[in-house]
């Protein structure tokens, strides 16, 4: 797993790391997620990598926290047969305890494809995920089916600006209105709202005068194995 820093642009603060898997491949070297967890989800394979994942990223979280490091929430993005598995939240709250990791500690990412399909579930689901304690958030905003009429009956916490709008940013006059509405109507929804693929100066100057709460992407860290983002967090305790 390597993991990537998330910013509060109000206190410069990391506030958050997500984990990303890669495969480490003995001939060809680090395999994206990209290339293998389309396969794995087609295989149903995705559920056990996808259980090692969680547990793997509250272990190192209580780690980090047990070094010293300053609190922080780990984001951990959940594929759609995951969301669907019986029993979720029970798994959640087991692998939390077995971790000695408070929940507040931990964010699930799931994309409109995993929540739009059957919303009554969905929502039981994802009330059921909140009991436990943990945040929710929203990946990919805007690129899958999405619904607001059934967006505003989630129980979330967080959306996540897909790194295609911020792309285009800060020039690109459409990138530039969808983004800031989505900003308007997360906060309008009372949810957090962070920006993913952040790479320059330029697209950060306009998220933060748009009202973005957080950013994610190349600009402040690329994703880092574990010992080099306590590293990073260390000497760079502000952005
Ligand atoms: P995602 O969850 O939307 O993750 C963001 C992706 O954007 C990551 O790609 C990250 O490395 C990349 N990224 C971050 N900042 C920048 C930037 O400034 N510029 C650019 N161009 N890219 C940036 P990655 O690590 O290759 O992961 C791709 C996708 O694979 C993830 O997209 C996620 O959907 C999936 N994935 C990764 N790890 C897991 C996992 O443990 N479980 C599941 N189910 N899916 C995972
Ligand atoms: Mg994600
Ligand atoms: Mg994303």
């Amino acid at each position: 797993l390597h993991y990537q820093p998330q910013v509060d642009l109000n206190t410069g603060q990391i506030t958050g790391v997500e984990a990303l898997i890669r495969w480490r491949h003995p001939e060809q070297g680090l395999v994206s997620p990209a290339q293998f967890i389309p396969i794995a989800e087609e295989r149903g394979l995705i559920v056990p990598i996808g259980h090692w994942v969680l547990r793997e990223a509250c272990r190192q979280n209580k780690e980090w926290q047990g070094a010293g490091l300053p609190s922080i929430a780990v984001a951990v993005n959940l594929s759609a047969l995951q969301f669907q598995q019986k029993n979720l939240s029970q798994e959640v709250a087991r692998i939390l305890q077995d971790c000695g990791l408070a929940p507040e500690y931990l964010e699930l990412e799931l994309t409109e494809s995993a929540v739009m399909r059957d919303a009554e579930k969905t929502i039981a689901t994802m009330h059921a995920l909140k009991a436990v304690g943990i945040r929710l958030s929203l990946d990919d905003f805007g690129t899958g089916y999405s619904s607001l009429s059934q967006l505003k009956r989630l129980p979330l916490d967080k959306l996540k600006i897909d790194q295609s709008f911020v792309r285009g940013l800060p020039d690109d006059p459409d990138d530039l209105a969808i983004s800031t509405a989505i900003i308007g109507m997360g906060k309008a929804l009372k949810l957090q709202v962070i920006a993913e693929g952040v790479e320059t100066a330029g697209q950060l100057e306009v998220l933060r005068s748009g009202g973005c709460d957080e950013i994610q992407g190349y600009l402040v860290a690329k994703p880092l194995p574990a010992s080099d983002f306590a590293r990073f967090a260390r000497e760079k305790s502000s952005f």
